[in-house]
């Protein structure tokens, strides 16, 4: 074995993570530079460089590169340290990093401090074992994803760290798998308007509610074309999911708005769908109902990266040789920097981590420390193929 890979060990790969779960990063409200300050210290413990990266106040970003032997490509390292709110439910301290019977809890040990720590651990055991490969790894991470990514990944893009990278390699939790694509993001809002009347004379008014309630009706049945047989979940979704309506029991409601959240696959557009919801409120518009359509917020874009890129088989086949077992290649149902990486930074990129998505933003989350350890594993031996 490779001697990089037999330093990688569970002491030193938990105590990192234990050490940033017990820092509340919490986004919102996004005050991360604690956190931040104890990535830069365990670089730098490392003899790695660290260098702080902060647009908006409170949101650190922390920046680090490892040179090898010889010039040659580039490979992005990055991964989020912010957190959401712990909620109710919790059977050990939320930020008391504990361990368990193999498992460490915390917010976060999922999603995703566990994938930095991973990097931070596999950064310093290539470091000190002579940094075998030809080319940079970058490492970004990142204090802003749960909020949607400007002061983070965004940032990152924006000041051209790591520009021109052939690949990208994102820790958000696959339990090891590969994950070659997300589905994307759009919330929208509709506004029907009506014709308010005394409810004892209902026909001489609109009713915005019955009206909002057939359009309701008809999108959550649309039938959508866009499909990836590699996707967790393979189609895209349209959800109602805030509604607003009435100003009194005996008033026939003028208006009612409603709130869509729509999940998009790749090949869809914001162009596309708008046009698609608009369609269906025409359909379902009658007497004295108007409606306007807007998009309230344009979050990430779908993507997929060819999973025969030979960056992927190269990732994979290290996966592989560290646990004994092929990855599983597939699109993430939620949205992840990945896709600012590969629209906006023009990288392939793909998702590798040890969390558990579906742990991420629960109760007692936690994570296998062993699967921690095998993930920096992956990270140092696979940078050491790809930049060859
Ligand atoms: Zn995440």
């Amino acid at each position: 074995m490779a001697d990089f890979l037999e330093s990688i060990n569970p002491d030193d790969t938990g105590g990192v993570l234990r050490r940033m779960i017990r820092s509340k990063s919490l986004n919102p409200p996004g005050d991360v530079r604690e956190c931040g300050g104890i990535i830069a210290e365990e670089l730098r413990t490392r003899g790695l460089p660290a260098e702080i990266v902060e647009e908006k106040p409170g949101v650190a970003n922390v920046v680090s590169h490892l040179d090898g032997k010889e010039q040659g490509q580039t490979l992005i390292w990055n991964g989020h340290f912010d957190v959401v709110t712990p909620g109710e439910d919790w059977q050990t301290d939320p930020f008391g990093g504990e361990y368990k019977e193999g498992f460490i809890y915390g917010r976060g040990a999922s999603d995703m401090k566990s994938g930095v720590a991973a990097m931070i651990i596999a950064l310093g055991a290539l470091r000190k074992s002579g940094s075998p490969f030809k080319g940079r790894i970058v490492f970004q991470a990142v204090g802003d994803e749960e909020t949607g990514s400007d002061a983070g990944t965004r940032l990152m893009i924006r000041r051209e760290i790591g520009a021109g990278a052939e690949f990208a390699i994102v820790s958000e939790p696959t339990n090891l798998n590969v994950a070659i694509g997300n589905r994307g993001l759009r919330w929208l809002e509709v506004s029907v308007k009506g014709r308010a009347s005394h409810a004892g004379r209902p026909h001489v008014g609109a009713n915005a509610i019955n009206a909002a309630a057939r359009m309701i009706h008809e999108l959550e049945r649309l039938t959508f074309r866009a499909h990836h047989p590699l996707f967790e979940i393979p189609h895209p979704s349209l959800s109602v999911t805030m509604i607003q309506a009435g100003s009194k029991v005996n008033i026939i409601p003028e208006r009612c708005t409603f709130s869509i959240d729509r999940r998009m696959m790749p090949g869809e557009s914001s162009e596309s769908i708008f046009r698609e919801i608009e369609e269906v409120l025409q359909k379902c518009s009658s007497d004295g109902i108007s409606t306007e359509l807007r998009m309230t917020h344009e979050g990430w874009d779908p993507y997929a990266v060819d999973p025969s890129l030979p960056w992927v088989k190269k990732l994979c086949a290290a996966v592989e040789e560290v646990t004994g077992q092929f990855p599983q290649i597939k699109g993430k149902a939620g949205c992840t920097d990945a896709s600012h990486l590969y629209h906006h930074a023009k990288i392939p990129s793909v998702c590798f981590g040890p969390g558990l998505e579906d742990l991420a933003h629960k109760a007692n989350e936690r994570v296998a420390l062993e699967k921690v350890v095998q993930a920096a594993k992956v990270y140092a031996l696979s940078a050491v193929r790809l930049l060859s």
